[in-house]
C-alpha cells in the first residue's frame, strides 16, 4: 500500500463513526475496560487513552477480549507523548510500537501527532499503515488558535483517513475562526475541528453542524482528558448535540465566570421541553466586542447577560424596556430580526413575581440589602409595585444614591430590631458558598413576615437556616433564578415557560453539586487520602441538608414578548447605533453536508 493513498478501511470507518467520541482513561487496563464497557452501553464511539496507562504495550493483550466482547464498538487508540500534550513518557519508537499492534488486538483507528508522523522514517510509518488500521492523524495547540489552514496541509501531506485540528479558544472569537476553517473545508468529511479551552465549548457543540465529522467527549463530568471537555451526557441530552441542524436557533449566557452556570442546563432542558429547536451555551468572555461579534456572525439570537456586562452591553442596544434604562443594566437581549439588539431585565421579575405570589407589594415595607446590581432590580422593580422601600449596604453612600435614584430609604443596622418589614430581600453575595463574610442579620433583626434571599448556592443559606429557625416563611434564589430565566424563555420563543420542569432540574443540579463538594471535601480528609480509592470519579455523598420543597410554580402567563410589536414598544437606549456590524448576513454556521 503505498503511503499517498488512504487505508481500505476509511470508507468503513466512516460509515462506523458517531456525532460523539467518548474519551476513556484510566491508569490501570481493569479501570479503562470498566469504564469503556459502560460507555459503550450508550455511545460506541470510543477513543481509549492508552498514554494514560503506566504500561500501554503490556494492557494492550487485555482489549481483544473487550472487542470480542462488544462488537458494535468503534475504538480509536490515543498514546500521545508528553512532549504534545499526552501522558506518554516512552520515545517516539515506543509509541510507534504500540499504536502498531493496536489492530491486532482489534482496535480500528491510531491517533497519531502530527509532531510524531513528521519525524518517523517514512518506512515506518508505512508499517504502521499495512497493519489495515486506520489513521487519524491530530495536531493539538495549547496556546491558541492558529494558522489552520497550514496545520491542515501539514496533516493532508499523509493521506490519513482522519484529520484532527485542535486549537485552544483563548476568546470566543477563536470560535469563529475553527467554525469558518470547517466550513471553508465542507467538501473534507474527514476533518474534525474543536476548540480546547473553557472558552471552545461553542465550536465542541457547533462543530459538528459546520463540518466536523464528529467530535470528542469526556466519559463522565471529572473525567475530562482535554481543557473544557464536555461529558458525553451533557453533550448529548443537553446540548442535544445529535438533533443540532442548520435551522437549530442559537442562545447562550454570556460573562465571566460562566463554566459552572446552571443557565444552560435550565434553558436547554426547557427547550427540549417545548420542542423548541434551540440550543443555549455557555460563552465564557469579559469582553463585549467579541460577544457582540459572535451574536451577529453565528449568529446568536438571544444572550442571557451576567456580569461584568451587564451595564456595558446597554449602549450597544437598540432599545430596552424602561426598567432596564432606569436600573442602568440589562440581562436578557434578544436578537431581532433585522439584527437589531433589544434589552430587557427579567431580574426585576425575577424578584417581584415571587414576592408577588405571596404579598401584594402595593404598600408593602421592605428591606433590600445590598446596592449592587441585584439590589437595584429589586429596588426599581418594588417601588415601580409601589413598595416603601429601605436599603441597608455596606457602603454607605452606594445606598444613599440609589435611594435617590429610586424613591427609597436608607436605613442603619441598629434600627432594624426596632424596625418591622413585609419582607426582607438578600442582595449581597453574603451566605454564598465560598463566601466567608459573617451573616449580616441576627435573630432580632428578622422582624418580617417574609426572607428573600437572593443567593441559590448552598440550597439552605444561613439566612435561610436562620428564617426557617424563627418559623418565617421564606423564599430561595433558585426561585428568582427559575423566574428570570422563564421570563427570558418567552421573549425569546413567545411560549410560556416550563417552570416546573425548569426549577425541578435548577435543584437537582444543586443538589448534585453539594454531594459532589461534600464526597470531595471527605476525599481530600487526610483519612480519606490514605485510603485507596477505587474510582477517580466522585462519589455521592450524604444527602445536604433538606431544602425548602420546592413549591411548583404557577404557570406562567403566557406572555409573549419579543414580537416585533413588542419591541416597537420599548425604550430607545441611551446609544442606539450597535456598534457591530449589521447582522442578517447568512448564518456562519452552515449544515453538515
Ligand atoms: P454586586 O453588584 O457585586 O453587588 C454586591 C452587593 O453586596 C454590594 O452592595 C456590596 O456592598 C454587597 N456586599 C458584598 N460583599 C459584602 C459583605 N461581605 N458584607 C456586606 N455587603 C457585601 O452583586 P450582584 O450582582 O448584585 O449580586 C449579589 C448577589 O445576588 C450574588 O452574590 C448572587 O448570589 C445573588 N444573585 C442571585 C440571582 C438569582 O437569580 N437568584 C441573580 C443575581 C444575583 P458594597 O457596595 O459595599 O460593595
Amino acid at each position: 500500500m503505498s503511503l499517498n493513498v488512504p487505508s481500505h478501511a476509511s470508507q468503513f470507518l466512516r460509515s462506523r463513526v458517531a456525532n460523539v467520541c467518548v474519551a476513556i482513561a484510566g491508569t490501570t487496563s481493569a479501570e479503562v475496560i470498566e469504564k469503556a464497557t459502560v460507555a459503550v452501553k450508550e455511545t460506541p464511539f470510543l477513543e481509549i487513552r492508552l498514554d494514560y496507562l503506566e504500561k500501554p504495550l503490556l494492557a494492550l493483550p487485555r482489549f481483544k477480549q473487550f472487542f470480542a466482547d462488544n462488537t458494535a464498538a468503534t475504538a480509536i487508540a490515543t498514546c500521545r507523548r508528553s512532549a504534545n500534550g499526552g501522558k506518554f513518557a516512552g520515545s517516539l519508537a515506543a509509541e510507534l510500537e504500540v499504536l502498531t499492534k493496536c489492530a491486532a488486538v482489534g482496535f480500528h483507528m491510531v491517533d497519531l501527532e502530527l509532531e510524531s508522523a513528521e519525524a518517523l522514517k517514512k518506512a515506518d510509518l508505512q508499517k504502521l499503515r499495512e497493519t489495515g488500521i486506520g489513521l487519524l492523524i491530530s495536531h493539538h495547540d495549547f496556546n491558541g488558535t492558529h494558522d489552520l489552514d497550514g496545520i491542515f496541509t501539514r496533516i493532508e501531506a499523509f493521506h490519513p483517513d482522519f484529520i484532527k485540528v485542535v486549537p485552544t479558544a483563548k476568546s470566543l472569537i477563536d470560535n469563529l475562526t475553527l467554525i469558518h476553517f470547517l466550513e471553508r473545508m465542507n467538501d473534507n468529511s474527514n476533518l474534525i475541528g474543536i476548540c480546547m479551552g473553557d472558552a471552545g465549548i461553542i465550536s465542541r457543540v457547533l462543530g459538528v453542524r459546520a463540518g466536523s465529522a464528529f467530535t470528542f467527549a469526556a466519559a463522565t463530568v471529572g473525567e475530562e482528558t482535554g481543557p473544557g471537555q464536555i461529558a458525553a451526557r451533557t453533550l448529548l441530552e443537553t446540548y442535544r448535540i445529535d438533533q443540532v441542524d442548520a435551522a437549530t436557533k442559537v442562545y447562550g449566557v454570556a460573562g465571566n465566570p460562566i463554566r459552572s452556570s446552571l443557565s444552560p442546563i435550565m434553558m436547554n432542558t426547557a427547550f427540549r421541553r417545548e420542542t423548541v429547536n434551540a440550543v443555549y451555551l455557555a460563552l465564557q468572555t469579559n469582553k463585549l466586542s467579541d460577544l457582540l461579534k459572535l451574536v451577529h456572525d453565528i449568529p446568536i439570537q438571544g444572550i442571557s447577560v451576567t456580569m461584568p456586562l451587564k451595564q456595558e452591553i446597554m449602549s450597544h442596544l437598540e432599545r430596552t424596556d424602561p426598567l432596564s434604562a432606569r436600573i442602568g443594566a440589562c440581562n436578557t437581549v434578544l436578537r431581532a430580526q433585522d439584527g437589531k439588539l433589544y434589552g430587557f431585565n427579567t431580574d426585576v421579575a425575577g424578584i417581584t413575581g415571587p414576592l408577588e405570589k405571596r404579598m401584594p407589594l402595593a404598600g408593602a415595607r421592605v428591606l433590600v440589602l445590598g446596592a449592587g446590581g441585584a439590589a437595584r432590580a429589586a429596588v426599581f422593580g418594588l417601588r415601580e409595585k409601589g413598595a416603601n422601600v429601605f436599603i441597608l449596604n455596606r457602603t454607605a453612600e452606594t445606598a444613599q444614591k440609589l435611594a435617590r435614584q429610586s424613591g427609597s430609604k436608607t436605613i442603619r443596622k441598629e434600627a432594624l430590631a426596632k424596625s418591622s418589614f413585609d419582607a426582607i430581600i438578600n442582595a449581597t453575595p453574603v451566605g454564598m458558598a465560598g463566601n466567608k463574610a459573617a451573616p449580616l442579620l441576627e435573630a432580632k433583626d428578622l422582624n418580617t413576615k417574609l426572607v428573600f434571599d437572593l443567593v441559590y448556592n448552598p440550597l439552605e443559606t444561613p439566612l435561610i437556616h436562620l428564617a426557617r429557625q424563627l418559623s418565617v416563611p421564606f423564599i430561595t434564589g433558585i426561585e428568582m433564578f427559575v423566574h428570570q430565566g422563564a421570563r427570558q424563555f418567552e421573549i425569546w420563543t413567545g411560549k410560556p415557560a416550563p417552570e416546573e420542569e425548569m426549577f425541578r432540574v435548577v435543584l437537582h443540579a444543586l443538589r448534585q453539586q453539594a454531594e459532589a463538594a461534600t464526597a470531595e471535601a471527605a476525599e481530600s480528609k487526610p483519612e480519606a487520602k490514605s485510603r485507596p480509592s477505587a474510582k477517580p470519579v466522585a462519589k455521592p455523598a450524604a444527602k445536604p441538608k433538606a431544602a425548602p420543597k420546592p413549591k411548583p410554580a404557577a404557570k406562567s402567563p403566557a406572555k409573549p414578548a419579543a414580537k416585533p410589536k413588542s419591541v416597537a414598544k420599548l425604550k430607545p437606549a441611551a446609544r442606539s447605533k450597535p456598534s457591530a456590524k449589521p447582522a442578517g448576513k447568512k448564518s456562519a454556521v452552515k449544515a453538515k453536508k
